[in-house]
């Protein structure tokens, strides 16, 4: 029931926790909201009305018990809050700063729509789970009792390590491999510190090594081992790699030094934030410093591509996307924060070469407008033959997207179905895809995604998965 603590969303503004002003978050990596101090997060938490069908828990792709969380932090009943918030999620601390919540919960929270603001759903979540990291309430990863099971996860993103974690809580042993140094996925070498500070994400991976998960990092597979080898080695597989090929655009000019891919970029400027020697970043290639830098795309990973060149001290940076801004894919709330730290968005624009002699000097840009929706309903772009000029450039940086690498060939599995667009094919109900014991997760299987859909199917897939385990176990001990 409803405590008379909430319901305060008529007599009590909505309030996100402060910015800091632009100048000064310009010139780090650090999170650029502050964090609720304890009253702020309780007064907020109660404006929530406790609807009977929460809108926010629905549209919510974890269905996270947020009025449920709302109510107790209100109360002051925090480790509660806590508990329960952590019972859905793995990594709520990391969603609460990078969802879009504006298209998620709080974008579907009736106060939204009643005209008063949501209830700053995300910012709570945020305080709630780094509340209880500092006080201690973070309880170890305790594996459940041996199963005498073992099972191979590709790929240490959100999708990976919330399987990981699961299926080792459930007495499995988990051996998790990943080519890069660090674990992660994205959220360390994609998501800038800016969004996502490193320390939130490294001491997450460090509980699921202290719960006994081993690690296999700088491990490619398909490099240091095919698929069948793993398969011969676990009793079961995930493959749960992401989605790493950038999407391509064919303009002369293209091959110039100084035109660079978008996470070439950020995972240089990534891996600096940790201290590491970056010889592309250090001899200057991949670094912004003093120059004019225009970004092509309107995704989230342009939008973080455009603020860590404000970062690194870019003369200028100018966002290139070929529609306007309310068609565009990124977050309105990113463009909002770009534009606070200076960044020029040149809406209805896309480069038709790029001129170098050597090194890349400018962009010659053909405008655009907005013709016929098509299939999806979104207007397409077209040429406008009105509109043509040139921006001055010393780096171009294109983050225009990402699809599938091919894992069938990359695996040595010609076996391993894929879809048209490259993705794996899974059953839906099982998550396996066409090799037995073979399961798939993440953006793999969807396509370009969210953090927070990774962390859902890594649940899901970790379910599906122990039953398989426990069936197999099964027919074993009966075959025995
Ligand atoms: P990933 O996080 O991509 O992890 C896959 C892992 O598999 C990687 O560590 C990779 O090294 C490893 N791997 C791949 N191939 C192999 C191989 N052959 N052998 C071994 N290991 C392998 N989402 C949000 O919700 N909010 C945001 O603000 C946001 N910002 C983003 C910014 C950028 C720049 C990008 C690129 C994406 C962003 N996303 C954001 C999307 C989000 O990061 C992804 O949807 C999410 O990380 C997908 O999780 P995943 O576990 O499927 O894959
Ligand atoms: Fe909102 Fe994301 Fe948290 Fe769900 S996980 S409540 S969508 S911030
Ligand atoms: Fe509370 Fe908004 Fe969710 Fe309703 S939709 S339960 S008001 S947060």
């Amino acid at each position: 029931m409803a405590s008379e603590r909430m319901l305060q969303f008529v007599g009590r503004e909505q309030s996100y926790p402060d910015k800091r002003s632009a100048n000064e978050r310009a010139r780090d990596f650090r999170e650029i909201a502050e964090r609720y101090a304890a009253p702020d997060a309780d007064e907020q938490a109660a404006r929530c009305s406790q609807c009977g069908v929460p809108y926010c828990s629905v549209h919510c792709p974890l269905h996270n018990h947020i009025p449920d969380w709302l109510r107790l932090t209100a109360e002051g009943r925090l480790r509660e809050a806590y508990e329960l918030s952590n019972a859905t999620s793995t990594m709520p601390e990391i969603c609460g700063r990078i969802c879009p919540q504006d298209r998620l919960c709080e974008g579907n929270c009736v106060i939204e729509f009643s005209g008063h603001g949501a209830v700053t759903i995300g910012s709570v979540e945020k305080y709630i789970t780094d509340t209880a990291w500092a006080e201690g309430w973070v309880e170890p990863l305790h594996p459940g009792r041996p199963t005498g099971q073992s099972v191979g996860v590709i790929g240490a993103g959100p999708a990976g390590l919330t399987a990981a974690e699961y299926l080792r809580a459930q007495g499995h042993e988990v051996h998790v491999y990943d080519r890069h140094d660090r674990a992660g996925g994205l959220l360390t070498y994609g998501i800038p510190g800016f969004k996502l500070e490193k320390e939130v994400v490294m001491r997450r991976i460090d509980r699921l090594v202290e719960g006994g998960i081993h690690f296999h990092l700088g491990f490619a597979v398909g490099e240091d081992a095919t698929l069948d080898a793993l398969r011969q080695k676990h009793d079961a597989i995930l493959i749960a790699t992401g989605v790493y090929k950038a999407r391509e655009i064919n303009v002369p000019g293209n091959a110039a030094e100084g035109v660079i891919a978008a996470l070439d970029y950020l995972i240089a400027s990534n891996r600096k934030s940790f201290g590491d020697a970056v010889p592309a970043f250090d001899d200057g290639r991949l670094d912004a410093k003093g120059k004019h830098v225009v970004v092509i795309g309107g995704g989230d990973t342009a939008m973080d591509c455009v603020r860590t060149a404000v970062r690194q001290g870019a003369k200028s940076v100018k966002c290139l996307y070929r529609r306007d801004r309310e068609n565009m894919p990124g977050s309105q709330r990113e463009v909002a924060n770009a534009e606070e730290e200076g960044v020029e968005f040149v809406w209805l624009s896309a480069p038709e070469s790029f001129t170098a002699d050597k090194h890349v000097k400018q962009v010659a840009v053909a405008g655009m407008r907005l013709g016929a929706p098509d299939a999806s309903g979104r207007r397409s772009p077209e040429a406008d033959p009105g509109r043509k000029f040139d921006v001055p450039a010393d780096m171009v940086i294109k983050a225009l997207g990402f699809d599938p690498e091919e894992l069938p060939h990359l695996f040595g599995s010609p076996d391993l179905s894929v879809t048209r667009w490259g993705t794996l094919r899974v059953d839906h109900q099982t998550m396996m895809t066409s090799l037995p014991g073979v399961f798939a997760a993440g953006d793999i299987v969807r396509g370009a995604s969210l953090v927070v859909w990774g962390i859902r199917d890594g649940r899901d897939v970790s379910e599906q998965m122990a039953k398989w385990l426990k069936a197999k176990a099964k027919s074993e001990k009966k075959a025995a």
